[in-house]
């Protein structure tokens, strides 16, 4: 019997959902001759902004130009230290070099896989002092100023923003928040009594449109979603080429714009996005109930009540990761990994003279995750046969020496 494949994420669908509208983009871009800048980066701009509940929202390149602009805007001086989390994609802390800082890191809530936030404050504390002279929050290993920190809101989960807001506050530290992954995200702050969107909470945001984003372009593409207008303004020169005016170049800038064609499709994938967020959610809850149903011996994602995740990835721990991947794509089910190596182990920060053991949760963590296929069009039956399969191999594992039988869940 042929068993159906089930894609760890479908790009195709909902393109096929709007294609009549997108193709007008296009359409509309070869007879206006309008590719770079106007009338559609704009609409999308003001629509994306409101969507965050931000002030001012500027496409960008990517979701790395972003990153990148947010800190040159909001002052970052060349070599100073920015914190973020081991266990976020690597464009997190490229941005950061490209921007002339120096990463550091901070380990990660064993629960959430965000930012811990007393790992946070024991940094500042203990491994800071303050100069004198300057006034500057010194790293002591460093031996330069911490004068940034980037939370990422991973897998489409908010950090915990009321607490690093509130040490960033003490310590006179700009936040950028990393929302590539969390378009739309929710967190409650208990400061401020009420609901915030991912992109609204921080001084300045990066958001990417990189096709497998809840909100994805058809090529690249990024934001900066800010409540700053002077922040907002240096990223628009920023973007191009350091000018507000054509050839009166304020300073050197980059060529990191969004252009017209990707702002146009955003600004159609935009309508769709709150739905979709919201089945992401239905499907996360589906997961949860299947696997909550079969008492599964498998660690399930944690959402805070704080937090409102839009499910940019569904994550689970296992103990044997390697052979439970290999398992399910035998079944013809797609998975991925999310991250295998923590940043701070990889050849390319070799530099910063880290080893194994220095962050031991973010370590852990990435031997045993497994992202599981979703989507906002996955079916409940593909999401049943994903459970049944990791059922079916944890039994087998539990069970060598007993007798498991397959695993199959009674029809609804
Ligand atoms: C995708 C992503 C980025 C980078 O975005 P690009 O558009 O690919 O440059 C940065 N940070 C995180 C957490 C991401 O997932």
């Amino acid at each position: 019997m042929n068993i159906k494949s089930i894609p760890f994420l479908d790009l195709v669908s909902p393109h096929m959902e709007l294609k009549a509208e997108l193709c007008e983009v296009f359409q509309s871009a070869l007879e206006t001759g309008g590719f770079v800048g106007g009338p559609m980066v704009e609409t999308f701009e003001s629509e994306f902004a409101a969507y965050c509940e931000a002030k001012f929202c500027v496409g960008v390149g990517s979701g790395t130009d972003a990153l990148t602009f947010a800190l040159l805007a909001t002052g970052l001086k060349a070599g100073d230290v920015v914190l973020t989390v081991p266990n976020t994609f690597i464009a997190t802390t490229e941005a950061i070099s490209q921007a002339g800082g120096t990463p550091d890191f901070v380990d990660i809530n064993e629960q959430t896989y965000n930012m811990d936030v007393d790992k946070l404050a024991e940094y500042l504390e203990t491994q800071c002092y303050v100069d004198q002279q300057s006034g500057n929050l010194v790293s002591r290993k460093l031996q330069k100023p911490v004068s940034a920190v980037i939370p990422v809101h991973l897998y489409g989960q908010p950090a915990d923003m009321d607490p690093i807001l509130a040490l960033a506050e003490r310590y006179g530290l700009t936040v950028i928040e990393d929302a590539c992954q969390a378009h739309g995200a929710r967190y409650h702050s208990s400061r401020q009594q009420r609901w915030q969107t991912a992109g609204s909470i921080g001084r300045a945001a990066a958001f990417s449109f990189y096709p497998g984003k809840n909100l994805g372009a058809c090529g690249e593409g990024g934001a900066v979603t800010t409540n700053d207008e002077s922040v907002a303004r240096h990223i628009r020169m920023l973007r191009d080429h350091g000018q507000l005016q054509k050839y009166y170049h304020q300073l050197p800038g980059y060529n990191g714009r969004l252009d017209a064609i990707q702002a146009g499709i955003l600004n159609i994938k935009l309508k769709r996005l709150q739905e979709w967020n919201k089945k992401r959610r239905e499907a996360a809850a589906r997961y949860l109930a299947l696997f909550r149903a079969a008492g599964a011996d498998v660690v399930m994602p944690h959402n805070p009540a704080w937090a409102k995740s839009v499910y940019h990835l569904f994550v689970i721990r296992v103990q044997n990761r390697q052979e439970l991947q290999k398992y399910l794509s035998q079944e013809k089910i797609g998975t991925g990994i999310h991250y295998p190596v923590p940043l701070h182990l990889q050849n390319a920060y070799q530099g910063l003279g880290y080893a194994e053991g220095d962050f031991p949760v973010a370590e852990r963590v990435a031997s045993e995750l497994l992202s599981l296929p979703m989507f906002p069009q996955i079916t409940e039956e593909q999401q049943r046969r994903v459970v049944e399969s990791i059922l079916n191999f944890t039994n087998e594992n539990a069970l060598q020496s007993k007798r498991a039988g397959r695993y199959v869940f009674a029809a609804s």
